[in-house]
Protein backbone atom coordinates (compact mmCIF):
# COMPACT_ATOMS: atom_id res chain seq x y z
CA UNK A 1 0.00 0.00 0.00
CA UNK A 2 2.83 2.52 0.90
CA UNK A 3 4.66 1.23 -2.46
CA UNK A 4 1.46 2.43 -4.20
CA UNK A 5 1.18 5.36 -2.27
CA UNK A 6 4.65 6.16 -3.01
CA UNK A 7 4.31 5.39 -6.67
CA UNK A 8 1.68 8.06 -7.29
CA UNK A 9 2.87 10.61 -5.17
CA UNK A 10 5.45 10.12 -7.78
CA UNK A 11 3.89 10.33 -10.66
CA UNK A 12 1.80 13.30 -9.14
CA UNK A 13 5.03 15.18 -8.88
CA UNK A 14 6.20 14.74 -12.31
CA UNK A 15 3.15 15.79 -13.21
CA UNK A 16 3.12 18.97 -11.65
CA UNK A 17 6.90 19.56 -12.77
CA UNK A 18 5.94 18.94 -16.59
CA UNK A 19 3.06 21.61 -16.27
CA UNK A 20 5.17 24.06 -14.58
CA UNK A 21 7.69 23.38 -17.52
CA UNK A 22 5.37 23.91 -19.70
CA UNK A 23 3.65 27.05 -18.35
CA UNK A 24 7.37 27.98 -17.76
CA UNK A 25 8.35 27.28 -21.52
CA UNK A 26 5.39 29.63 -22.84
CA UNK A 27 6.92 32.62 -20.41
CA UNK A 28 8.65 35.03 -22.66
CA UNK A 29 12.27 35.57 -22.21
CA UNK A 30 15.24 33.66 -21.87
CA UNK A 31 17.68 31.63 -20.21
CA UNK A 32 20.58 31.44 -22.22
CA UNK A 33 21.45 34.99 -22.61
CA UNK A 34 25.00 36.86 -21.75
CA UNK A 35 24.52 38.61 -18.21
CA UNK A 36 24.19 42.44 -18.60
CA UNK A 37 27.38 44.07 -17.30
CA UNK A 38 27.14 44.08 -13.40
CA UNK A 39 23.88 42.80 -13.18
CA UNK A 40 22.38 39.46 -11.57
CA UNK A 41 19.79 39.40 -14.75
CA UNK A 42 20.78 38.06 -18.52
CA UNK A 43 19.23 39.98 -21.61
CA UNK A 44 15.87 39.76 -21.64
CA UNK A 45 15.66 37.17 -18.90
CA UNK A 46 12.92 34.66 -18.58
CA UNK A 47 13.71 34.77 -14.66
CA UNK A 48 13.97 38.64 -14.25
CA UNK A 49 10.51 40.09 -12.42
CA UNK A 50 7.53 41.80 -13.96
CA UNK A 51 7.33 45.27 -12.61
CA UNK A 52 4.12 46.25 -11.02
CA UNK A 53 1.48 47.66 -12.58
CA UNK A 54 -0.11 50.84 -11.55
CA UNK A 55 -3.05 52.66 -13.23
CA UNK A 56 -2.22 56.23 -14.09
CA UNK A 57 -3.53 59.01 -13.07
CA UNK A 58 -4.70 61.55 -15.65
CA UNK A 59 -2.91 65.48 -17.04
CA UNK A 60 -0.40 63.95 -19.30
CA UNK A 61 -2.18 63.70 -22.76
CA UNK A 62 -2.19 66.50 -24.83
CA UNK A 63 0.64 68.52 -23.40
CA UNK A 64 0.57 71.49 -25.91
CA UNK A 65 4.62 72.13 -27.01
CA UNK A 66 6.10 74.77 -25.21
CA UNK A 67 7.45 78.01 -27.94
CA UNK A 68 10.74 76.95 -27.95
CA UNK A 69 9.72 73.27 -29.38
CA UNK A 70 10.27 71.70 -32.50
CA UNK A 71 7.12 70.53 -33.35
CA UNK A 72 7.57 67.35 -34.82
CA UNK A 73 4.25 66.26 -36.03
CA UNK A 74 0.55 68.36 -34.86
CA UNK A 75 -1.42 66.17 -37.26
CA UNK A 76 -0.88 68.39 -40.03
CA UNK A 77 2.36 67.21 -41.86
CA UNK A 78 5.01 64.80 -41.30
CA UNK A 79 7.21 67.18 -43.37
CA UNK A 80 9.44 66.97 -40.52
CA UNK A 81 10.28 63.51 -41.28
CA UNK A 82 11.71 60.64 -43.65
CA UNK A 83 11.52 57.08 -44.19
CA UNK A 84 14.46 55.01 -42.06
CA UNK A 85 15.70 54.22 -45.87
CA UNK A 86 16.05 57.94 -46.78
CA UNK A 87 12.55 57.99 -48.90
CA UNK A 88 9.61 60.03 -48.03
CA UNK A 89 7.08 58.86 -45.18
CA UNK A 90 4.11 56.92 -46.15
CA UNK A 91 0.84 58.83 -46.39
CA UNK A 92 -0.07 57.27 -42.65
CA UNK A 93 -1.81 60.70 -41.36
CA UNK A 94 -5.34 59.09 -40.20
CA UNK A 95 -8.30 61.59 -39.83
CA UNK A 96 -8.18 62.00 -35.98
CA UNK A 97 -4.94 64.13 -36.28
CA UNK A 98 -2.59 60.33 -35.51
CA UNK A 99 -0.60 58.27 -38.06
CA UNK A 100 -0.19 55.16 -38.22
CA UNK A 101 3.69 53.76 -38.31
CA UNK A 102 2.96 50.90 -40.80
CA UNK A 103 1.27 52.91 -43.06
CA UNK A 104 4.17 55.69 -42.94
CA UNK A 105 6.65 52.87 -42.85
CA UNK A 106 10.05 53.69 -39.92
CA UNK A 107 10.38 56.85 -39.97
CA UNK A 108 12.98 59.36 -38.81
CA UNK A 109 13.20 63.13 -38.27
CA UNK A 110 15.21 64.79 -40.79
CA UNK A 111 17.23 66.90 -38.37
CA UNK A 112 19.21 65.85 -35.84
CA UNK A 113 19.24 65.73 -31.80
CA UNK A 114 21.43 65.37 -29.21
CA UNK A 115 20.06 66.22 -25.20
CA UNK A 116 16.39 67.10 -25.83
CA UNK A 117 12.99 66.57 -24.01
CA UNK A 118 10.33 64.89 -26.24
CA UNK A 119 7.01 64.21 -25.53
CA UNK A 120 5.29 61.94 -27.40
CA UNK A 121 1.76 60.64 -27.77
CA UNK A 122 1.18 56.69 -29.03
CA UNK A 123 -1.15 54.11 -29.25
CA UNK A 124 -1.84 50.29 -29.02
CA UNK A 125 -3.86 48.75 -31.17
CA UNK A 126 -6.73 47.11 -29.97
CA UNK A 127 -7.92 44.96 -32.38
CA UNK A 128 -4.64 42.56 -32.86
CA UNK A 129 -4.76 39.16 -31.58
CA UNK A 130 -2.63 38.24 -29.03
CA UNK A 131 -2.82 34.50 -29.58
CA UNK A 132 0.34 33.88 -31.75
CA UNK A 133 1.91 37.18 -31.63
CA UNK A 134 2.07 38.16 -28.60
CA UNK A 135 5.56 39.12 -28.62
CA UNK A 136 4.95 42.09 -31.21
CA UNK A 137 1.39 43.12 -29.99
CA UNK A 138 1.88 47.24 -30.42
CA UNK A 139 6.04 46.83 -30.83
CA UNK A 140 7.33 50.19 -31.47
CA UNK A 141 9.70 52.33 -29.89
CA UNK A 142 11.55 55.68 -29.88
CA UNK A 143 15.00 55.95 -30.85
CA UNK A 144 17.29 57.91 -29.39
CA UNK A 145 19.45 59.40 -31.60
CA UNK A 146 18.67 57.01 -33.86
CA UNK A 147 20.35 53.97 -31.88
CA UNK A 148 18.89 53.66 -28.20
CA UNK A 149 15.92 51.95 -28.15
CA UNK A 150 12.78 53.05 -25.57
CA UNK A 151 10.20 50.75 -26.05
CA UNK A 152 6.46 50.56 -26.67
CA UNK A 153 4.42 47.45 -27.19
CA UNK A 154 1.08 46.59 -25.71
CA UNK A 155 1.87 45.97 -21.86
CA UNK A 156 -1.67 46.27 -20.23
CA UNK A 157 -3.11 43.03 -21.71
CA UNK A 158 0.03 40.96 -22.28
CA UNK A 159 3.53 41.47 -21.28
CA UNK A 160 7.00 40.21 -22.55
CA UNK A 161 10.24 39.39 -21.07
CA UNK A 162 10.65 42.53 -18.04
CA UNK A 163 13.62 44.31 -20.00
CA UNK A 164 10.98 44.26 -23.18
CA UNK A 165 7.99 46.08 -21.89
CA UNK A 166 6.89 49.39 -22.82
CA UNK A 167 8.81 51.94 -20.68
CA UNK A 168 11.69 50.04 -20.76
CA UNK A 169 15.46 51.06 -22.40
CA UNK A 170 14.98 47.97 -24.48
CA UNK A 171 16.94 44.95 -23.46
CA UNK A 172 18.39 47.10 -20.62
CA UNK A 173 16.32 48.26 -17.66
CA UNK A 174 12.88 46.98 -17.58
CA UNK A 175 9.97 50.04 -16.18
CA UNK A 176 10.03 50.51 -12.57
CA UNK A 177 6.51 49.70 -12.75
CA UNK A 178 4.13 49.55 -14.95
CA UNK A 179 1.90 52.26 -15.69
CA UNK A 180 0.24 50.92 -19.18
CA UNK A 181 -2.94 52.27 -20.37
CA UNK A 182 -5.56 49.96 -22.05
CA UNK A 183 -4.88 49.52 -26.31
CA UNK A 184 -6.72 51.94 -27.74
CA UNK A 185 -6.13 54.34 -25.75
CA UNK A 186 -3.77 57.17 -25.70
CA UNK A 187 -0.45 57.11 -23.82
CA UNK A 188 2.33 59.39 -23.04
CA UNK A 189 6.40 59.53 -23.25
CA UNK A 190 8.26 62.14 -21.62
CA UNK A 191 11.38 61.80 -22.19
CA UNK A 192 14.43 63.50 -21.01
CA UNK A 193 18.04 62.41 -22.69
CA UNK A 194 21.62 63.46 -22.47
CA UNK A 195 23.54 62.64 -25.18
CA UNK A 196 26.93 60.88 -24.83
CA UNK A 197 30.47 62.24 -24.30
CA UNK A 198 33.25 61.42 -26.45
CA UNK A 199 37.09 62.26 -25.76
CA UNK A 200 38.01 61.92 -29.55
CA UNK A 201 36.56 57.97 -30.34
CA UNK A 202 37.09 57.15 -26.54
CA UNK A 203 33.34 57.27 -24.64
CA UNK A 204 33.92 59.24 -21.37
CA UNK A 205 30.14 60.02 -20.43
CA UNK A 206 27.57 57.46 -21.70
CA UNK A 207 24.16 58.45 -22.79
CA UNK A 208 21.74 58.74 -19.76
CA UNK A 209 17.81 58.65 -19.95
CA UNK A 210 15.07 59.21 -17.50
CA UNK A 211 11.48 58.26 -18.54
CA UNK A 212 8.24 59.41 -17.18
CA UNK A 213 5.54 57.18 -18.49
CA UNK A 214 1.82 58.36 -18.87
CA UNK A 215 3.42 61.00 -15.76
CA UNK A 216 4.68 58.04 -14.00
CA UNK A 217 8.48 58.18 -14.17
CA UNK A 218 9.79 54.74 -14.81
CA UNK A 219 13.55 55.13 -16.04
CA UNK A 220 15.85 57.64 -13.66
CA UNK A 221 18.76 59.26 -14.85
CA UNK A 222 19.80 55.84 -16.45
CA UNK A 223 23.23 55.48 -17.95
CA UNK A 224 22.58 53.72 -21.66
CA UNK A 225 24.72 50.45 -21.92
CA UNK A 226 24.80 50.94 -25.59
CA UNK A 227 22.56 50.43 -28.40
CA UNK A 228 19.78 48.58 -28.75
CA UNK A 229 19.99 45.03 -29.96
CA UNK A 230 18.27 41.15 -29.67
CA UNK A 231 19.30 38.91 -27.51
CA UNK A 232 22.60 39.66 -26.99
CA UNK A 233 24.74 42.73 -25.22
CA UNK A 234 24.28 46.02 -26.25
CA UNK A 235 26.07 47.52 -28.74
CA UNK A 236 28.52 49.83 -29.02
CA UNK A 237 28.46 53.03 -28.95
CA UNK A 238 28.52 55.16 -32.47
CA UNK A 239 31.06 57.80 -32.09
CA UNK A 240 28.83 60.39 -32.34
CA UNK A 241 26.71 63.17 -30.00
CA UNK A 242 23.39 63.54 -32.26
CA UNK A 243 21.04 61.73 -34.63
CA UNK A 244 18.17 61.71 -35.63
CA UNK A 245 14.60 60.53 -33.83
CA UNK A 246 13.19 57.38 -35.13
CA UNK A 247 10.51 55.78 -34.61
CA UNK A 248 10.11 51.65 -35.18
CA UNK A 249 7.94 49.86 -37.53
CA UNK A 250 7.38 46.74 -36.44
CA UNK A 251 4.76 45.31 -38.12
CA UNK A 252 1.91 46.44 -35.50
CA UNK A 253 -0.32 49.61 -36.57
CA UNK A 254 1.10 51.93 -33.86
CA UNK A 255 -0.07 55.27 -33.95
CA UNK A 256 1.55 58.59 -32.95
CA UNK A 257 0.16 62.45 -32.31
CA UNK A 258 1.33 64.80 -30.48
CA UNK A 259 5.28 64.96 -30.85
CA UNK A 260 7.79 67.60 -29.73
CA UNK A 261 10.91 68.19 -28.80
CA UNK A 262 13.24 70.64 -26.96
CA UNK A 263 16.91 70.44 -27.86
CA UNK A 264 18.75 71.29 -24.72
MG1 LIG B 1 10.31 47.94 -30.17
Amino acid sequence: MMKKTSILSFLGFCFVCTCFCLVRAEEPGYTDTPFLPDSQWRVHDQARPQPQKVKPGTGDIGMTAPSDAVVLFDGKTLEKWMRGDGTPAGDGILADGSFDIVKTGQLRTKEEFGDCQLHVEWMSPPEEAVKNDRMNWGNSGVFMMGEFEMQIIESHDSYIYADGNAGAVYGQYPPLVNPARKPGEWQSFDIYFTAPKFDGEKLVIPAYVTIVYNGVMVQNHQPILGTAVHRVLPGAYPVKTTGPLMLQEHHSAVKFRNIWIRPL
